[in-house]
């Protein structure tokens, strides 16, 4: 199998049923964006574009989706991210490893979020500013949050 190292967006009203390596279909109408796996296996990758899902990126030449691709279902498990029609590989983690981060990611995050919980509720007390950092919105840890369960 060979890689994709890029991807050039086409703009369509409906997905088609086969998709071209190496275009990222954008539908507008559908809030939808599918392009085949970059690793290709040609699995379809179908990102739903919405503030809790996928946002696109579109500078008028080139395209970037974030956050990044993780097609963790899929037997390739590729993880990657769309910059500027670019294809940037996150390093290759084994299945065990995979497993094993994503426990360990699961709870260190849980444990994260309570602390983060406590420190939204000091935040409510006390001054934002004094500790440094912007507060996370709420639908971004929701996702991460989804992501991560
Ligand atoms: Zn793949």
């Amino acid at each position: 199998m060979t890689r994709i190292a890029s991807l050039r967006p086409e703009f369509v009203e409906f997905i088609p049923d086969d998709l071209a390596r190496g275009v990222l279909y954008v539908s507008m109408q559908y809030a939808t964006a599918a392009h085949s796996c970059c690793c290709g296996c040609g699995r379809e990758v179908v990102t739903p574009l919405s503030p809790t899902d996928w946002k696109l990126i579109f500078d008028g030449r080139s395209v970037s989706l974030e956050p990044s691709i993780g097609n963790w279902s899929f037997p390739c498990q590729s993880h990657y991210w769309i910059r500027h029609n670019h294809i940037r590989w996150a390093p290759h983690w084994s299945a065990a490893q995979i497993a094993a981060g994503r426990g360990y990611d699961a709870a260190a995050k849980s444990r994260y979020f309570d602390s983060l919980d406590q420190e939204q509720t000091k935040m409510d007390e006390h001054d934002h500013l004094a500790f440094g950092k912007p507060t996370p919105t709420p639908t971004f840890w929701q996702r991460i949050r989804k992501w991560w369960s």
